[in-house]
């Protein structure tokens, strides 16, 4: 028994990697990257997350002590004997698009998300980008009261009816533009939107790059601008700050039409200060009071 220590208030399951990244502003290689690392973090400043997730023999040891310091609970990673799941790509002038070089899924490969006894009675849980039968394999192993779902354009290509079948299940659904319009095969945004709402959700975000992020729920839709950032130097895990935020900021506040679009504009503050270094190295150096600073310069932007 360890209840203040080992419980956590938000599961998060997906990719530990090690990114080597290219921009038109500098470069790194095998830099601590990944969906659960950078929603881990990101949701770190909200409350107390936990990653499950997998990572090789030669996974450095200082980026779990960077997790722990952080008030991450570890104990959901599994080192196996392999490697570690390794991400290359670079990015041209138009930032949006990430181009991929290479993925080696290494240890990810033989993956199989098991939930530590610890985490099951979490009651928020994040499935971060990873196959949909392994986010419908998680949503079968504990009963959290709020679930967030992310996805990519490989799995809505691969793994539809999948996917669906998490989409049904979750709460909330993000996606981002081009993939909503792919899910759907519409051009029209909005009407991709109400068909995920139709499928369950009780919301889906769609994000738009530095262009912002739509929320839609029941009848309503909230527009939130993109933070209009000049110092742009690494787009990489922007959807998945933003998701660890905005579940961390929920995990909090409860479920009404409010608290999620606070949480949409906190998903999108947090994002706006990690593109602009590469991997963690600027949600490194914040606090929460500079996330409540960006907070309050969106709220100026959008009144009139
Ligand atoms: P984002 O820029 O928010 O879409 O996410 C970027 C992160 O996703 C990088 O840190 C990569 O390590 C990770 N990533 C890239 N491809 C995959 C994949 N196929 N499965 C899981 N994670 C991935």
């Amino acid at each position: 028994f360890c209840h203040h220590i080992c419980m956590v208030d938000i599961v998060i399951v997906g990719s530990v990697a090690l990114d080597s990244v290219k921009t038109p502003f500098g470069a790194v290689s095998d830099a601590l990257g990944g969906a659960a690392s950078y929603s881990a973090f990101a949701a770190s400043f909200f409350s107390k997350p936990g990653i499950v997730g997998i990572v090789g023999s030669d996974f450095p040891r200082e980026h779990l002590e960077l997790f722990r310091s952080r008030n991450i609970s570890t104990a959901g990673i599994k080192i196996s004997n392999g490697k570690t799941f390794r991400w290359s790509g670079y990015y041209e002038y138009d930032m949006n698009q990430a181009h991929t070089t290479d993925t080696q899924l290494n240890a990810f490969e033989n993956f199989s998300p098991s939930i530590p006894e610890d985490y099951k009675s979490a009651k928020n849980l994040f499935l971060a980008n990873i196959d949909p039968s392994l986010q419908l394999s998680v949503l079968e192993q504990m009963t959290p009261s709020l679930v967030v779902a992310d996805t990519m354009n490989y799995w809505i290509e691969k793994k539809k009816e999948q996917l669906l079948e998490v989409i049904k299940k979750s709460n909330v659904f993000l996606l981002n533009d081009s993939e909503a319009r792919e899910l759907f095969k519409t051009t029209n945004l909005i009407s991709a939107g109400r068909k995920i709402l139709a499928l369950g959700p009780g919301a889906v975000i769609i994000k738009k790059g530095e262009h912002g992020a739509l929320l839609l729920t029941d009848g309503k839709i909230f527009s939130l601008p993109g933070y209009p950032l000049e110092n742009v130097r690494d787009p990489t895990g922007a959807g998945d700050s933003f998701a660890g935020a905005f579940i961390g900021y929920l995990s909090k506040s409860g479920f009404d039409e409010n608290s999620v679009r606070k949480a949409v504009v906190y998903g999108s503050a947090v994002a706006s200060f990690n593109v602009e270094d590469f991997s963690l190295n600027r949600l490194k150096k914040i606090a929460m009071n500079d996330i409540e600073a960006r907070y309050k310069e969106f709220e100026a932007m959008v009144k009139f």
